[in-house]
């Protein structure tokens, strides 16, 4: 499942085949994604100029002219491939294939697909159909229930050990929780949650409030910046990488000092400690029960 990191790269990727660009022809393959895709949604995006790209949690979000914004949540495999014309130049930061295919989009799980007007292709496919796209009038952005209670964003600068403090405080609810929910800091999934946990030294065990204190807070708002970062900039390598990602977006090798590690021996020098992997709200958690206290 995509996190902020992969979103992001998706949304980094995206950007130079998107962004002050118009689209040709919008192509719906489906009535439906995970969600009924909106009335008239291929017609209304026809023609529009994409003003700007940005991202919002897990949210990708194109600013059209028409005053509309294209919501796209990539669900669990959600993936975009671009196809720049045939003998068109890639601009660096831009993806193509080798050898441009010709036929691109035609795949039983393409679902929609962007001709732009510099005839470059840009194609959604999902598998899995659990992205969803949605267009909403910008001046309603705010209010819309997707968007409306996520918290800060974990790299923007209201973000802080305050600002995460002041969301723990009073829940009973393990950190692990409290992190997972959207409302406390916006776009961490299970990966991100256990390796910032880690990465802080707070066990995933721990009651939310009791890491509300200003050394811990300041600790956990720490590592969650820095592994995100990290990841950025694992995505940002695979970005340059064209030889490796095939066109596709957005999934990028990245070694985990916990997630998907049990039974490891703890990374952090002079621990000693194994690597645990325990159940919880029905998800895995990766943690060190020596230094995570
Ligand atoms: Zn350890």
């Amino acid at each position: 499942m995509p996190e902020l990191p992969e979103v992001e790269t998706v949304r980094r990727g995206l950007a130079p085949a998107l962004e002050g660009c118009r689209i040709r022809l919008a192509t719906q393959r489906r009535a439906n994604l995970r969600y009924p895709l909106p009335d008239r949604f291929a017609e209304r995006l026809t023609g529009r100029l994409v003003e700007r790209l940005d991202r919002r949690a897990k949210y990708i979000l194109a600013r059209l002219d028409s005053g509309e914004v294209l919501l796209i949540h990539l669900g669990m495999s959600g993936r975009f491939t671009i196809h720049p014309p045939e003998g068109g130049e890639a601009a660096p930061g831009q993806f193509h294939h080798a050898t441009p295919e010709s036929g691109a989009g035609t795949g039983k799980h393409d679902h929609i697909i962007f001709d732009m007007e510099d005839g470059t292709r840009i194609v959604y496919s999902d598998h899995r159909r659990f992205g969803f796209m949605d267009l909403i009038v910008e001046a309603d952005l705010d209010a819309n229930p997707h968007l409306a209670s996520l918290g800060p964003e974990p790299l923007g600068n209201e973000f802080s050990a305050f600002t995460l403090s002041e969301r723990l405080r009073g829940r009973r609810a393990p950190i692990k929780a409290a992190l997972l929910d959207q409302r406390t800091v916006a776009g961490l999934g299970n990966i991100y949650v256990c390796e910032a946990l880690f990465r802080a030294g707070v066990s995933p065990n721990r009651s939310a409030s009791s890491v509300a204190g200003p050394q811990r807070s300041e600790r956990l708002a720490r590592a969650i910046r820095e592994v995100l970062n990290e990841a950025l900039a694992a995505g940002g390598s695979t970005l340059r990488d064209y030889a490796h990602t095939d066109g596709e977006l957005g999934y990028f090798q990245h070694s985990f000092a916990v997630y998907d590690r049990e039974g490891d021996a703890c990374s952090k020098p002079g621990c000693g400690g194994t690597v645990k992997r325990i159940v919880q709200s029905g998800r895995s958690t990766f943690y060190c029960p020596r230094c995570q206290k």
